[in-house]
């Protein structure tokens, strides 16, 4: 007898009438229309069954801080970063963790069941480290946990001088942090800049780790770190390892100059993470009109065959005020600054969330094929489309085969006469004639 069987299902890639079958936490079957017994059945009523949301790029480490100790007044990245300064003296291991344990619950209601968080690693101390070490021990059964040795302030450019900030980014690792992260736009010049992507990549590949820094957020057009992290990428034989997140400054580059640079991010096989929620409030502040939208070339990236994914990045801390982790709210904002609003294209963006935000994470067995674990979320919604349109209802989220999470489906009743009693503002309820 099976353990779960899910029949009656639509799956992102526009099959229907689909069943999944599992036994042992894995799926051990996908075909059209099985019914067989099984400890559990769900009929999907032909909704969609998708594998569970993955970020790409969170901080956990200030999530759920908004306020403390002040609100950002003006908003921008710097203001963020000097707010999150005046915070980092002020906290405590206990409320890090408690905090980043709410933000949790928030994901799996949301069906977001993998996280790649950064870590801020420029506190001696390394509290914000051992306090997301410890969530990420607690949430293992439901989440999966990355987190990434991010130094803030820059490498090379803290206060406490370089060799003791690198020294510290060594400890965190030797803790269990598992990516090498970076911020070379933050470092003190653009030579420092480069040299930082050198140091930080030499360190992963000498401990055979993988890469993810913050890469050129800034509207900077001049800024040419993401090509440097390419050829460090390509020199130290990272292929595949590597990612570059943000890369805001190439929304404002040359176009003759990002005509050289995407192929050399293709030939490193560099993977890119945007994170349009923040990109589009953060960026272009230094604009009058028109401004800058400093999202990264999205179409373009994907249509060199660059794996691109959509990250979270905030929610409630010094540099985003909303955010409840909602990976369909993300990819909903990058299909707009995008404008991705082509049927493959909006299929992209939910990919986005999903199957490539795996590969960026590197997760293995991902995916609703025989042989995979059985992580999934039931939506509200046809298909990825109407998923995205309604940032659907998550109504059943799965991780190995076991139920996590149960939201009603989202309904309005209606008090109209001679209309329907109620309404989801489905596609199915439109006349079609
Ligand atoms: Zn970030």
């Amino acid at each position: 007898m099976l353990d779960l069987l899910i029949h009656n299902a639509s799956l992102p890639d526009g099959r229907t009438n689909m069943s999944v079958a599992v036994q042992n936490g894995r799926i051990v079957e996908v075909t059209v229309g099985l019914i067989a017994p099984a400890h559990e059945t769900v009929d999907a009523q032909g909704q969609l069954l998708s594998p569970p949301f993955i970020d790409a790029h969170f901080h956990m480490d200030a999530t759920l801080s908004y306020g403390m100790p002040r609100a950002n007044a003006s908003g921008t990245l710097l203001e963020g970063i000097a707010v999150w300064g005046e915070l980092k003296p002020l906290l405590t291991q206990e409320a890090l963790v408690e905090r980043a344990m709410a933000y949790c619950d928030w994901a799996v209601a949301k069906g977001l069941l993998a996280i790649r968080t950064h870590v801020d690693v420029c506190d001696p101390r390394l509290l914000a480290v051992d306090a997301l070490l410890e969530v990420k021990r607690r949430v293992a059964p439901y989440i999966e946990m990355q987190l990434v040795a991010f130094p803030q302030n820059g490498v090379l450019r803290g206060t406490t001088g370089p060799q003791e900030h690198m020294d510290t980014l060594k400890r965190a690792l030797d803790r269990g942090v598992d990516v090498v992260g970076g911020i070379p736009h933050f470092e003190r010049t653009m030579a420092d800049g480069a040299l930082s992507v050198k140091l930080l990549c030499e360190l992963a590949a000498e401990r055979g780790l993988r890469v993810d820094m913050h890469c050129d957020e800034s509207d900077d057009p001049h800024s040419r770190h993401v090509e440097t992290l390419a050829f460090e990428t390509q020199r130290l034989g990272l292929q595949g390892r590597v990612t570059g997140s943000h890369l805001s400054s190439m929304h404002s580059m040359d176009n003759y100059y990002v005509s050289k640079l995407i192929p050399l991010m293709a030939e490193a096989d560099l993977q890119v993470v945007s994170n349009p929620l923040i990109n589009i409030t953060l960026q272009g502040r230094h604009d009058s009109y028109p401004k800058r939208r400093g999202m990264t070339r999205v179409p373009e990236l994907l249509a060199a065959g660059i794996n691109v994914a959509f990250g979270q990045d905030c929610t409630m801390d010094p540099w985003y005020s909303l955010g409840s982790g909602d990976m369909l709210e993300v990819a909903h904002m990058g299909l707009h600054v995008a404008q991705m609003t082509s049927q493959a294209a909006i299929g992209q963006c939910f990919e986005a969330v999903t199957r490539n935000a795996a590969r960026v994470l590197g997760l293995s067995d991902y995916g609703l094929a025989a042989g995979c674990n059985a992580d999934f979320v039931l939506l509200q919604a046809a298909d990825p489309m109407e998923a995205l349109r309604l940032r659907a209802t998550r109504l059943r989220v799965y991780r190995r085969g076991k139920l996590l999470a149960q939201t009603p489906a989202a309904t309005s009743q209606l008090h109209l006469a001679g209309r329907p009693e109620s309404t989801a503002c489905r596609a199915e309820s439109i006349p079609r004639f």
